[in-house]
């Protein structure tokens, strides 16, 4: 079976639904409040298990409440969680007011997320074992890196989502495999506002690179090939949250099974598609008969 390795967040989501945000020292009554896990490493691992995949998350959640329903959230899709560390204090938190034309703002606290800045032992092993390792951006980059430069040293392949969009170092890129940014990740990392301008920059940096444009679909560029266009299937969008994530943890586990390219990610896109006609990040998410039902 496919062995993918995750390195990165687990959040709890703190979702605010409220009529208008309050201003600074205003206090106001909302309508409803829901906790939702998350995380960007969290939701790409769950959406890998789903998709197939045996899957380890490394990383850490607070000795908290939350921390135990994280947790629990990756083992009830399959996740092993024995990398998954419980450290002292809290878990990680995303703090997210929505109100009603939809806009929202967030604060987000790191918490145990914040003490992934190294490796611990036994990481690296399970690394070694993977067919891929799949990175973000929402723990310390010291840890990214040093997690993307064990993958290389056993040859295992490095896919990074660079979220949140931020100057990448050259000894991160130096062991990428596949970076997949959405569009905006992409102009805000080359500052070329045409996506496949961005994506034909960013190939001078990494072998492979995947711009997610939603609805749109997608666009691969691998170095001396032709770029593919990956349409998106048309359906009716109920919540886009967390499809990004779906499409990489899909993508990872077809690639990793040895899908051709296209068809990798058109079984991810597919992996997508379902994911935003339902409510919800990792709840959405689709698990691999449901995928493969798409792409017959
Ligand atoms: P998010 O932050 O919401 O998780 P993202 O911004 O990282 O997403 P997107 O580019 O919005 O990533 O979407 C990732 C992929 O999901 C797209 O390439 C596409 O295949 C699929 N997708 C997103 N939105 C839609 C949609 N409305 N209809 C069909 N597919 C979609």
């Amino acid at each position: 079976m496919t062995h993918i390795a995750v390195l990165g967040s687990t959040n709890m989501d703190l979702v605010t639904y409220v009529a208008k945000a309050p201003q600074r020292g205003e206090t106001v009554t909302g309508r409803e409040f829901h906790t939702i896990p998350g995380g960007k490493g969290s939701n790409q691992a769950i959406a890998a298990a789903r998709a197939g995949a045996t899957v380890s998350m490394i990383g850490a959640v607070g000795n908290d409440a939350f921390g135990l329903r994280l947790r629990d959230t990756l083992e009830h899709s399959g996740v092993d969680t024995d990398f998954l560390r419980t450290v002292e204090g809290s878990s990680g938190t995303a703090h997210i007011v929505v109100d009603d034309e939809g806009a929202n703002s967030i604060v987000v606290i790191p918490g145990a997320n914040g003490t992934v800045d190294h490796l611990s032992p036994g990481d690296e092993g399970v690394i070694a074992t993977a067919d891929a390792l799949l990175l973000q951006l929402e723990i310390p980059l010291a840890a990214v890196v040093a997690g993307a430069q064990a993958a290389r040293r056993h040859g295992v392949r490095t896919v990074l989502t660079p979220a949140p969009a931020q100057p990448l170092p050259p000894e991160l890129l130096a062991a990428t495999d596949l970076l997949v940014p959405n569009e905006y990740e992409a102009v805000t990392l080359t500052g070329r506002t045409d996506p496949r301008e961005a994506a034909a920059a960013l190939l001078e940096l990494v072998p492979e690179v995947v711009v997610t444009l939603g609805a749109t679909g997608s666009l691969y560029l691998a170095r001396g090939t032709e770029p593919l266009v990956i349409p998106a299937p048309q359906v009716t969008a109920v919540d886009s949250t967390g499809a990004g994530d779906t499409f990489v943890g899909a993508l990872a586990v077809a690639l990793a099974e040895e899908k051709p390219v296209r068809e990798a990610l058109s079984w991810a896109a597919a992996a997508a598609a379902i994911s935003v006609q339902r409510a919800g990040a990792s709840a959405s998410m689709p698990y691999r008969p449901e995928i493969d039902a798409q792409c017959t």
